[in-house]
């Protein structure tokens, strides 16, 4: 038996307790897990805002060492140590073939279909959130879910480009190509606005406008790298503010990491003349967002999706700890607390009072 934080009603707080975790299928492995970031995306499965059903074992951002290989695995073995992706790219599909396995056909359908099961207590199946699991002491994934990484890179840190920060760095460096000298704007400095700040520092932005409607969190991008502030509860009209600190003109790029259709509306209104608006934050399903219609050809503005950073996995995750190694990448910084699975529940309040970037669960 394991120890797991199962979500089995929407809206309640998850009940951690003892799961059984069932044989791993021949393409499975079973993965000791030592460090998980509790991100927003664990929230939202929550409050009913992303689709996966309970009883569910949520945590999607876990980083973990490998126990025990399925007879097909080929790659893996018994101590390696692994970052987990939250798809599970096939490698065969058209978008996979094209280079983008971010979208993967299979690991989307597989996704939204809700997952299979993975645990089980008192003969009732337990699913795991988006094929990781990550709270829960051991978990069973897909080998694809398994991004090797060297042994040196501490597991609590590693972690966080499972999902955060490969989600905002990728943003910039995958979904924009932001090039040097190029100024940008990013709305919402919790755990992924972070990241969106520096990746824009990696890549060489002249200007980095940071929005929100926390002092403190607005103190945080400052440490990131952010050259600018505006905190929007004191500011009646943010594109406005934006334009003022970029010669009129509006930046070239604004990250909307919130997840609001009123914030893509600002963003939009913040952005030059053929500038782009990158959508990271996830707003509810049911939600439509209002845009003035004739700046999209006029001013030739667009609005783009960017979801998990547009990773290639496999390519990036290894290369952003490679830069934390250089001491180029903040992972440390990005962990307000280390908590044991016990204290999930006070880590999602913390989150929805803005107190913390990120908590992360350490396995013992
Ligand atoms: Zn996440
Ligand atoms: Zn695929």
């Amino acid at each position: 038996m394991i120890r797991g934080a199962v979500l089995y009603n929407f809206f309640e707080p998850l009940k951690v307790e003892s799961v059984r975790l069932r044989d791993p299928r021949p393409d499975e492995v079973v993965v000791k897990m030592a460090a998980s970031g509790v991100c927003h995306s664990d929230l939202s499965v929550q409050q009913a805002k992303l689709p996966f059903p309970p009883p569910v074992i949520l945590g999607h951002e876990g980083a973990g060492v490998v126990e025990e290989v399925g007879k097909e695995v080929v790659g893996l073995k018994p101590g390696d140590h692994v970052v987990l992706a939250w798809v599970q790219s096939c490698g065969r599909c058209a978008y996979c073939i094209d280079g983008e396995e971010h979208l993967c056909d299979a690991a989307i359908k597989a996704m939204m279909a809700g997952e299979e099961t993975a645990f089980e207590k008192d003969g009732t199946a337990i699913s795991r959130m988006a094929g990781v699991a990550s709270f829960a002491e051991r978990t069973l994934v897909r080998a694809s879910a398994c991004i090797k990484i060297p042994e040196d890179i501490p597991l609590d840190r590693a972690c966080l480009v499972g999902c955060g920060v490969m989600t905002g760095v990728g943003a910039v460096t995958n979904t924009a190509k932001l090039r040097p000298g190029q100024t940008v704007a990013v709305f919402g400095c919790g755990g992924v606005g972070l990241n969106v700040v520096q990746g824009a520092v990696l890549c060489g932005a002249s200007r980095i406008i940071a929005v929100d409607l926390v002092d403190k969190k607005l103190q945080w991008a400052r440490e990131f790298g952010a050259t600018d502030i505006i905190n929007a509860k004191q500011t009646t009209d943010v594109p406005d503010a934006i334009r003022s600190l970029t010669e009129g003109r509006g930046v070239d790029y604004a990250f909307e990491v919130i997840g609001m259709p009123e914030v893509i509306t600002q963003a939009f209104l913040s952005v030059r003349r053929g500038g782009k608006v990158v959508v990271v934050g996830v707003p509810g399903f049911d939600q439509t967002v209002s845009l003035p219609a004739s700046a999209i050809p006029l001013e030739e503005k667009s609005v783009v999706g960017s979801l998990y950073g547009s990773a290639h996995m496999r390519r990036d995750m290894p290369k952003l700890l490679e830069l934390y190694m250089q001491k180029r990448l903040k992972l440390d910084e990005l962990i307000s607390r280390r908590i044991s699975l016990d204290q999930v529940n006070e880590a999602f309040a913390a989150m929805e009072t803005g107190e913390v970037a990120r908590s992360v669960i350490v396995y013992s």
